[in-house]
């Protein structure tokens, strides 16, 4: 590793995500604690902790860090949860979570991505993370309930399967809209109902599968 590189993630937590309103202090932690330039191709290392999306590969992306911080702190974790995510990508997301939930189940479409997020993952030693290959559309009925769950990738609408996976008192996060441009949807089940938010505008790659965009 960078000998610089907790001296990066810490700036990069000050500047990026703590300056802007982020003040969960679980959450800032985390971010400082997973090293970011081991998710991102040899080639964008140095870019890693700067304040913007980064190529995985694929066609695919690791999203900014602020993203990533705003994403999980509406998740609203307290270190106890069973927590699924969908869209693995480099694994980064995921590797949060690990240091803020119980157990985290993440499933990626691409195979190659996965078995690569599976491999940095472990070398991290985040072995309460389970890395699951599949149309993540559909959720992970096997493991379900989830107490919370987040979607990395854009749907025309949140997949049905979904909320139906979550446990009393779950929160689900999902970038929902077009293929280009979206907002973030925070649905909590409360007491068997489902209360839906719409919150900061944002633009994922698209969710393809039974209950996203078409794969082809
Ligand atoms: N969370 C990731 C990270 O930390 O690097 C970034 C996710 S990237 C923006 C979106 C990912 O969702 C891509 O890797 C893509 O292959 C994946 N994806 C798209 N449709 C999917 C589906 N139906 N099921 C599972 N993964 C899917």
């Amino acid at each position: 590793m960078p000998p610089d590189w907790r001296t990066l993630a810490e700036q990069m937590v000050k500047e990026q995500i703590a300056a802007r309103g982020i003040g969960d202090p679980r959450v800032l932690t985390a971010m400082q604690s997973v090293p970011r330039h081991l998710f991102v191709p040899e080639a964008y290392r140095e870019a890693a902790y700067g304040d913007h999306p980064l190529p995985i590969g694929a066609g695919q992306t690791i999203s900014q860090p602020f993203i990533v911080a705003y994403m999980t702190a509406l998740l609203r974790l307290q270190g106890n949860e069973k927590v699924l995510e969908i869209g693995t990508g480099s694994g980064y997301q995921a590797a949060v979570l690990a240091h803020l939930a119980q157990e985290v189940h993440t499933v990626e479409r691409l195979p190659q991505l996965a078995a690569q997020a599976r491999e940095r993952l472990a070398a991290l030693g985040l072995n309460n993370v389970r890395v699951h290959v599949g149309d993540g559309s559909r959720g992970l009925p096997e493991h379900a309930p989830y107490d919370a769950i987040l979607v990395t990738a854009a749907a025309p609408e949140v997949p049905p399967p979904l909320p139906e996976q979550l446990n009393e008192g779950g929160r689900l996060i999902a970038p929902v809209g077009d293929r280009g441009y979206q907002h973030l949807e925070r649905w909590t089940h409360r007491r068997g109902h489902l209360q839906r938010e719409i919150l900061e505008a944002v633009a994922f790659v698209p969710l393809l599968g039974e209950h996203g965009w078409p794969a082809s």
